[in-house]
């Protein structure tokens, strides 16, 4: 017997046969003495539907009465699918989320849950009821005024049902849906995606558009703060679907259940040997030689970054353990032999690190990590960025402040904070998913002065603008004048609010200017147990070479493997990674209903 909360989704209660086919599976489920939440989305597009009729009478009407509109579609789910289960004999009953008490911030539209309170809920529970709630929908805090209905966010009931079941402590939180479950790509894009029977949370968020495209990421992050066991399985098929992980688990502190702190840790990783490369020549097949090369030396390269330049030639630089430094530097001198270019090698490095759920979606996060290090007069070798982690190459010496610096800044417990930790990921598979995204802009801001602050600045004057950026490529060249370039990437509907953000800043660099890469696509490897595997990088740039692909950029951070392609290239280059890794295959486990459109 177990405590779950299932919740279904709009397709899978899209009709009143469907409810009552959903109405069966719980009312089974019971029967086999398990205690059930059931969350339930608004009627197939009826979100939408309510959406349009509201843009039919005022283009802006007032979100106060968007969310009163659009809360009324989950109602309508609730009340049927529990007469469903009366019809069924199971005793059942419907709860608003105000009424099973969601307490959510104020912001109409977007609010984030603040707290759960599950008294009503248990004691439902106790007397045998199934509890049937509203997804997508909460009560803001009546603080000295009114409550009023609140709405998450669109494709917020998964959110919904996780913050139920952390609160609740359940078992797990099987969210139901008309897809299989997670494929190991867009098998929109790839025909033979494969079924994930497994995926960690932080694997989840890093494949950030792929996940995005079955679970709401917030319901996500939830699950991997809380320690929430998730599976995502098909409403219609008895087949186990996939199962999401995580490894902390928190308690629900008082900030807030989904504003509790975003950064939950830090790490510094000392002796580390930065190598640059550059002024190497552009063309398919050169970061897959080079790190094959490395990899058949047993050179394990842990982060990857490459920019490409005025004069088609690529800067590459990575680092390695410094007692694999005079390894690497012999390879990389042959190497440079036949594709040209120079090198540069540092030992005495240290990699500091900030973890934590959906750091890509607080653009402040990054900043606030750069500008605590400039703060204090550190400058930063090296950035990489992902949705988990963001890391950072400093100088040896300045490692230890550098990491009391974070420490502080985050006001992290010093159980959060770790000092030279073992690789993680032994054991799990190398690559898990591969995600495309084609939402993405290539911007490189040129002639930026060489000094601490800088990164931070931009990242900075981004972020309160609300704008993530991606990729963060310091580049190795510096101009006559000791300035460098850095290169980013963002989402591409940001591009013109960049230009405003960064205008300002660069009016105080001289002869500093915002340029615009091609158009491009971004094809990331996703794997856990990447950074206990050598050799991935290389793989991954050998499957693009052999397609022909030329890779723009390259940005890696402990579990991901990112490579900016031209934006023609982006399915093919999909498709060879996809292939490459063996994730395709059999058709035994082939996707089903693949075809059918995800629901909202
Ligand atoms: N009905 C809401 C939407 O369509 C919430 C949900 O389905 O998750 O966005
Ligand atoms: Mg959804």
């Amino acid at each position: 017997m177990a405590l779950l909360v299932q919740k279904f989704g709009g397709t899978s209660v899209g009709s009143v046969e469907r409810i009552q086919a959903v109405a069966r599976r719980i009312a089974a489920c019971k029967e086999d003495g398990n205690d059930l939440v059931i969350v339930v989305s608004a009627m197939g597009h009826t979100t939408d539907e309510l959406t349009a009729k509201a843009r039919a009478i005022s283009s802006n009407p007032p979100q106060r009465e968007m969310d009163m509109l659009l809360a009324t579609g989950e109602q309508v789910s609730i009340a049927l699918l529990s007469m469903a289960l009366h019809a069924l004999g199971v005793p059942a009953i419907s709860m608003t989320g105000a009424q099973v008490g969601i307490v959510t911030e104020s912001a109409h539209g977007r609010a984030r849950i603040l707290d759960v309170r599950t008294d009503r809920l248990r004691s439902r529970l106790a007397e045998g009821q199934v509890v049937v709630v509203a997804g997508f929908q909460g009560t803001s805090q009546s603080s000295g005024g009114t409550a009023e209905i609140t709405t998450l966010g669109r494709g917020g009931s998964d959110t919904s049902a996780v913050a139920l079941a952390a609160a609740l402590g359940a078992d797990a939180c099987e969210i139901y849906t008309d897809v299989p479950g997670v494929l190991t790509t867009d098998p929109r894009k790839v025909a033979d995606a494969q079924l994930m029977p497994e995926v960690s949370c932080d694997e989840m968020l890093e494949l950030a558009s792929l996940g995005a495209a079955v679970l709401h990421p917030r319901a996500v992050e939830i699950a991997r703060n809380y320690g929430v066991t998730m599976v995502v399985r098909s409403s219609w098929s008895e087949d186990a679907g996939t199962t999401l992980t995580s490894r902390s688990a928190r308690p629900i502190g008082r900030d807030g259940l989904e504003l509790g702190r975003p950064v939950d840790g830090a790490e510094l990783v000392e002796g580390q040997a930065v190598l640059a490369l550059s002024h190497v020549s552009d063309q398919p097949g050169v970061a897959a030689q080079l790190f094959e090369s490395l990899s058949a030396g047993g050179v394990n390269v842990d982060l990857i970054i490459q920019s490409t330049h005025e004069g088609n030639s690529n800067d590459i630089t990575f680092t390695v353990a410094e007692s694999e430094l005079e390894k690497a530097r012999g390879i990389c001198a042959d190497q440079l032999q036949t594709l040209g270019g120079e090198l540069v090698a540092e030992a005495g490095m240290s990699k500091l690190s900030i973890s934590g759920a959906g750091i890509m979606g607080r653009p402040g996060i990054a900043a606030g990590l750069f500008q605590t290090l400039s703060r204090v007069g550190i400058n930063l070798r090296l950035i990489a960025t992902s949705e988990v982690k963001v890391s950072c190459v400093v100088e040896a010496s300045a490692g230890a402040k550098a990491l009391q610096a974070t420490q502080d800044a985050f006001e992290l417990e010093s159980d959060l904070i770790s000092l030279n930790p073992l690789p993680s990921g032994e054991g799990d598979p190398e690559v898990r998913g591969i995600a495309l995204d084609r939402d993405q802009a290539q911007v490189s801001v040129r002639h930026v002065p060489d000094k601490p602050g800088t990164a931070g600045a931009l990242c900075n004057a981004l972020a309160d603008a609300g704008i993530s950026l991606d990729g963060i490529v310091q580049s190795e060249r510096q101009h006559a004048d000791g300035s460098r370039d850095i290169s980013f990437t963002l989402k591409r509907d940001d591009r013109a609010a960049a230009d405003r953000a960064l205008s300002h800043l660069l009016a105080q660099w001289p002869g500093a200017l915002l340029e615009d890469g091609p158009a491009i696509a971004r094809v990331s490897a996703v794997g856990a147990g990447m950074p206990a595997t050598a050799g991935t990088a290389g793989r991954m740039f050998r499957y693009l070479a052999d397609a022909g692909v030329n890779i723009e950029m390259i940005a890696t951070s402990e579990i991901r493997t990112s490579c900016v392609v031209a934006e023609s290239d982006g399915i093919a280059a999909l498709q060879a990674v996809h292939t490459g890794f063996e994730l395709g295959g059999s058709t035994r486990h082939q996707a089903q209903g693949t075809e059918s459109p995800l629901e909202s």
